[in-house]
């Protein structure tokens, strides 16, 4: 069997033949018959060089050594309890001693039902309605955060889905990434408002990078006008370094989501804050929350095993940020722009770097897929999306680097 075969038996059974729609690559996508390190081998018989990597969760690479043994060592004693287990505590140790700003911690099964509950606890926290959101920043497939991110939505919310609640989304407003007078002028003009969620480093449209001082000024304004300040660290969360962008950039945010790579590559997502905050979550206190997956053995083990072989292997970080220095200086005067952070980047078909979800948008993105095409024929796996941002694992070698460097400047040339 082979992919394009299966995509027609998958595409009378699943909406779009996939399970979530940035897979339902046209005519078909591949199908993945196996992975490991830096690679995946499709049931078509190809090899790729993987530079999506689960769309980010997988920094070591795919079924790395250490994450393995943790896993194999935790199934022989079980994978699902329904009770406590040792590993969340060792988990959550782990995560607030590498976050200044987090105290205490809850584990759910995704992303998104950490910003989700996250936004729930700030609106109880404050008794306020509204969230404010930065236009093109996605925070999962929950209603709230569900709102279409574009210069005619600046403020107002409008449902970016069918079947969301218009009352509900009105309540989430919306400001361009990197500018804090639109913010100032959001937060100013409303005493509604919970708090404002954002990724510190827009991971979803590209990257978009903070400009200097802008994160510092965000959490100085949501002081100000006492707005809680959420980071969604759910990308750059262990992927900018330990402790992510907030130890990055030394700014403390009062809450933080989770996600990704604290999993070892199994679902997971968390929410975490200040004490008094997080006393607020059922049964500590009246914000509901609960998944019967939540803490699961499995994934705890997996996640502690990842952070934990983080903590032992730091040089990756700087390893992995020459990586993509590497593909930037190949892909110098191809005319784009090129963005990178640590072992983030993206090359845009835009002559200058995008800084905000509008400018992105004016990317070719007819030129991206062309190339994207030419980059698989190559053997580089790439996210098929301009908007979404590439990674690379420490299972990328130098000598792996240098062919996605190669790749690039060949393809870009032709
Ligand atoms: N927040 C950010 C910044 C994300 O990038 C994502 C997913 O890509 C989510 C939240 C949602 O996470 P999940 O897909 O685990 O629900």
């Amino acid at each position: 069997m082979k992919s394009g075969e299966l995509f027609e038996r998958a595409k009378t059974l699943m909406p779009g033949g996939v399970s979530s729609p940035v897979r339902a690559i046209q005519p078909y996508p591949f199908y993945v018959a196996g992975a490991a390190g830096a690679y995946l081998k499709t049931l078509d018989g190809e090899r790729l060089i993987d530079c999506c990597l689960g769309y980010g969760p997988l920094l070591l690479g795919h079924a790395p050594d250490a994450v393995r043994a943790a896993i194999e060592a935790q199934l022989a004693d079980g994978w699902l309890y329904g009770t406590p287990c040792p590993g969340e505590v060792a988990l959550a140790e782990r995560i607030a001693a590498d976050h200044p700003s987090i105290d205490m911690v809850r584990f759910v099964s995704s992303g998104s039902e950490a910003t989700m509950a996250a936004i729930r606890l700030a609106r109880a926290a404050t008794g306020r309605q509204d969230i404010v959101k930065i236009e093109g920043g996605f925070h999962g497939a929950h209603d709230a955060v569900l709102v279409k991110a574009g210069s005619g939505a600046t403020t107002m919310g409008v449902p970016d889905s069918a079947g969301v609640v218009a009352d509900l989304v009105a309540h989430t407003r919306q400001v361009a990434y990197n500018d804090l007078e639109g913010l100032d002028a959001l937060l100013s003009s409303s005493e509604d408002i919970a708090a404002l969620i954002i990724e510190p480093v827009m991971g979803n449209v590209g990257p978009v990078l903070p400009e200097p001082g802008y994160l510092q000024e965000v959490r100085a304004l949501t002081l100000d006008y006492d707005v809680l300040l959420i980071f969604d660290e759910v990308i750059t969360g262990y992927r900018l370094g330990i402790g992510g962008a907030q130890v990055r950039y030394g700014v403390t945010p009062d809450l933080t989501t989770l996600g990704k790579i604290i999993g070892g590559g199994l679902p997971i997502g968390a929410f975490g804050g200040r004490r008094d905050l997080m006393a607020m979550v059922a049964p500590q206190g009246p914000v509901y929350q609960a998944g019967t997956f939540s803490g699961n053995p499995l994934t705890m083990a997996a996640g502690s095993a990842a952070l934990g072989w983080l903590h032992e292997n730091r040089e990756i970080y700087a390893r992995l940020d020459a990586g993509t220095r590497r593909i930037e200086e190949a892909c110098a005067g191809a005319g784009g722009s090129f963005v990178r952070l640590g072992s983030m980047f993206k090359y845009f078909f835009r002559p200058a770097a995008p800084t905000n979800y509008a400018e992105a948008k004016e990317s070719d993105t007819a030129a991206f897929r062309r190339f994207w095409e030419k980059m698989l024929k190559k053997g580089i796996f790439v996210p098929p999306s301009q908007f979404e941002t590439n990674f690379l694992s420490a299972a990328h070698t130098d000598e792996i680097i240098e062919q996605i460097a190669d790749a690039y400047s060949t393809c870009l040339s032709e």
